[in-house]
């Protein structure tokens, strides 16, 4: 392995990979720097019971125009079609259907008001009117969508990305991860190799890693916000730290469970656990027709359950399902996989936000710098953030920013 590059890229995520992809080809020589054991970041799908399970990305939101919906046609990979169920309660239990429609009207109101009077705060939470039953309900989509309740969302974010989003939801029942690496097999990876600083001093940049300094000409970061806010890797760069730090990562997590005797759930069915905490899981009920419970808890619910192993999890699962099934209904469950992106020490955290008065930091974050330095990751998007397909955006979009610095390759 040579040490020299004309562009390094830090991170293996969506990201990371759709610049490499982009770069493949063009003459450039450059490598993926991967701190991890595995490519994908939070796209990262593994096996149980013989089914692939998602435990980042699943949903190929956009799916009319999401990049990796083409990715997945080149490779012949499957695209179900099925329309998600959220927003249907199976059999309408615990959910009578005059509540369902007296909580989707108060979500309605609460949404005009973000979009026709938006608090001048920024702060999604000071939209919601105090008198409603239905807050709860709210900050738990909240959590769901968006990774954080109410109180810590940018307004003018949060619409940015409705704006852009053409709610068309396909899935991969091979997984999203899957997909995502199978895309990177071909590129030049290094695994295991943290990047630690990226100095600019030199008219090469010098990348530092525990392996050793590799020279390059230009490097992409790919890297998840809270790494950046945190100055693991050392760069000088006290705005891009700022700005990080205004994109932090909320929570969500899931938890797979495999259902004895199946045949008695519909197939893509959906439950809320219950409208009336924020806290309350949601529930998909055999994902393409498996015999598998999807659970999934954001915001502060995924912040409260998150252990080592997904015990509070199927715990917590086990209360909330055996209150819309009856109390034998948990005999039937058995936990196959669960996710912990909080406490994941690459990513600490799911998808990124920004604070209230700080969705401008998107732009900051992924401004070039000296033109040799260029920024992706899903938190780079304006519109597409906190999804593997804005992530393949900014991947893209850096490579393109390199490839047109750097010039062709007899240029160097
Ligand atoms: C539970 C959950 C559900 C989700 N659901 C969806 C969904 O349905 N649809 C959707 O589109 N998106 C979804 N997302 C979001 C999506 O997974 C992410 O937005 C996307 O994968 C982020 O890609 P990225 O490349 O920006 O970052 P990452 O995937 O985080 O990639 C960054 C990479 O950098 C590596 N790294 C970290 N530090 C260093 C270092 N110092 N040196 C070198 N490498 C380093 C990490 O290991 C990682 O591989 C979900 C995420 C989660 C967690």
């Amino acid at each position: 392995m040579t040490d020299e590059y004309d562009v390094v890229i830090a991170g293996a995520g969506a990201a990371g990979i759709a610049a490499g992809l982009r770069l493949a080809g063009s003459g450039l020589s450059f490598l993926i720097v991967e701190a991890a054991a595995r490519v994908g970041g939070r796209a990262w799908t593994v096996k149980r019971d013989g089914m692939p399970l998602d435990l980042g990305c699943g949903w190929l939101h956009s799916g009319d125009r999401n990049p990796w919906t083409r990715v997945a046609g080149r490779i012949g990979a499957a695209i179900d079609r099925t329309p998600p169920a959220w927003g249907r309660q199976y059999r309408d239990l615990g959910f009578p259907p005059d509540a369902q429609r007296a909580a989707g009207a108060a979500y309605e109101a609460f949404h005009s008001r973000l979009r026709d009077d938006p608090p001048a705060s920024d702060r999604a939470a000071d939209a919601l009117d105090p008198a409603s039953p239905w807050n709860p309900y709210i900050d738990a989509l909240s959590g769901y969508m968006n990774g954080v309740g109410l109180a810590h969302l940018s307004v003018a974010d949060f619409l940015a990305y409705e704006r852009a989003d053409t709610n068309v939801n396909w899935r991969l029942p091979g997984g999203y991860g899957a997909l995502i690496a199978r895309a990177a097999r071909e590129l030049p990876i290094l695994l295991d190799t943290c990047v630690t600083g990226i100095d600019r001093q030199a008219a090469r940049l010098r990348v530092s890693t525990p392996r050793g300094v590799l020279s390059t000409r230009a490097v992409i970061v790919a890297l998840p916000t809270p790494i950046l806010a945190r100055g693991d890797v050392a760069l000088a760069l006290d705005d891009k730290l700022h700005a990080a730090s205004c994109l932090p990562l909320g929570l969500a997590n899931k938890l797979f469970l495999a259902v004895d005797e199946a045949g008695d759930l519909p197939a893509d069915g959906h439950l809320l656990g219950t409208p009336h905490r924020a806290e309350t899981g949601s529930y998909y009920l055999r994902p393409f027709g498996r015999p598998v419970i999807e659970a999934f808890y954001g915001g502060s619910g995924a912040a409260a359950l998150e252990d080592d192993g997904g015990r509070a999890m199927t715990a917590f699962a086990a209360e909330e399902l055996s209150a819309l099934f009856g109390s034998d209904f948990p005999k039937r469950l058995r936990p196959l996989a669960a996710s912990g992106w909080g406490s994941a020490p690459l990513s600490c955290g799911s998808y990124s936000h920004a604070l209230p008065g700080h969705a401008d930091a998107r732009r900051a974050l992924a401004a070039p710098v000296e033109d040799r330095l260029f920024f992706a990751g899903e938190a780079c998007s304006r519109d597409d953030f906190s999804t593997a397909h804005g992530a393949h955006a900014t991947g893209t979009r850096a490579a393109e920013q390199a490839l047109a610095a750097l010039g062709s390759p007899a240029a160097a």
